[in-house]
């Protein structure tokens, strides 16, 4: 829906019309623009930005909020289960909406599997934790998954064999999952961008995936002299995300690759890609190691307000499970 922008101070018709080009068609966009973008649109200069986007907030209702406020938006925060009864306790019961959640590891250490897996469950009533206050709003259509991949890892046939696994029919997983396949950062920050429309158009997109979120990044910006310009960009990225997580109440989870640490000398020798820049975005950080077998580790260590823990699952055929 496009607001009527004019109503903004010292935005008359031809200034509406460059800012709805430039893809700020509502109030709630503009709120949360910084004001060097919108002075990047011709005709609007620093000062006008400033004026314009303070009187967004103000028509959005954007602004300090009551500790009871708060707790009531927390109040509508659902569940996605992971798929492992182990994982959903140390997550305080699953994957959390209204935030990103992390999942780093080495090749082969299950992220994929994770990400799959959050599909399926998305279309299986008895792996959602829904508030009863808020169940109807959000099971109001069918609920679907925005999947980004970069790496070409997204498989419809082991959809598929997940969703048989747990009785339930695989074409509806995939009906509800949209895939891009994104094969550069623009192209992912783009299609990240773009899932807004898909809500706008009707879409009841509650999961969002990005598989992975750093390789592209990783590959585009080599060299030290790049490195600034990469956590810019990475930064833009998870905000368009962590936005998302917010406004329309969804679940993000994202994949990281790890790097050894040279320096490492006590503690962890591999770290999450990315930095301090994912590091701040994503609320939710779990690590995933490989153990015995079929058996995996994920090593919750960074939650605002979890303790970090430790939990033993699964990957097989059937999925992701104990
Ligand atoms: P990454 O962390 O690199 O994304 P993946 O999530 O792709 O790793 O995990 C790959 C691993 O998942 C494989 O090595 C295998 O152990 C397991 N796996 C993948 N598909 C299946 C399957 N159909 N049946 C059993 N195990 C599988
Ligand atoms: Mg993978």
């Amino acid at each position: 829906m496009v607001d009527d922008l004019t109503k903004l101070p010292g935005v008359g018709q031809s200034t509406a019309e460059k800012l709805i080009e430039a893809g700020y068609i509502d109030y709630m966009k503009i709120a949360t623009a910084t004001i060097g973008e919108l002075s990047d649109i011709e005709g609007i200069s620093e000062k006008a930005a400033a004026k314009i986007i303070t009187a967004a907030r103000e028509y959005c209702n954007i602004g300090f909020k009551s500790g009871v406020d708060l707790l009531n938006q927390r109040k509508t925060v659902w569940k996605l289960s992971t798929g492992s009864k182990e994982l959903d306790s140390i997550l305080d019961g699953g994957l959390e909406s209204q935030s990103v959640t992390e999942f780093a590891g080495m090749f082969g250490s299950g992220k994929t599997q994770i990400m799959h897996q959050a599909c399926v469950n998305l279309q299986c009533d008895d792996r959602i934790m829904i508030d009863d206050n808020i169940k109807d709003e959000i099971l109001q259509k069918p609920l679907k998954a925005v999947y980004i991949d970069t790496e070409g890892t997204f498989r419809p046939e082991r959809i598929v064999q997940m969703a048989e696994a747990i009785g339930i029919d695989g074409k509806d997983v995939l009906d509800n999952t949209f895939v891009a396949r994104a094969y550069n950062s623009d192209m992912q920050m783009l299609f990240a961008e773009k899932i807004e429309d898909l809500i706008k158009e009707g879409h009841n997109i509650k999961l969002v995936v990005v598989d992975s979120l750093t390789s592209t990044f990783r590959n585009e910006y080599t060299g030290r002299g790049k490195l600034a310009e990469r956590q810019q960009k990475l930064g833009r990225h998870m905000a368009t995300l962590n936005k998302l997580a917010d406004l329309y109440n969804c679940v993000v989870i994202v994949t990281n690759q790890v790097a050894a640490r040279p320096d490492a000398f006590f503690g962890a020798s591999e770290q999450a890609i990315g930095g301090h820049i994912v590091g701040h975005a994503a609320t939710f950080r779990i690590f995933l190691r490989k153990a015995k077998g079929d058996k995996r580790v994920a090593k919750l260590y960074d939650s605002p307000h979890l303790p970090d823990a430790e939990a033993m699952f699964k990957i097989t055929e059937k999925g992701v499970h104990d």
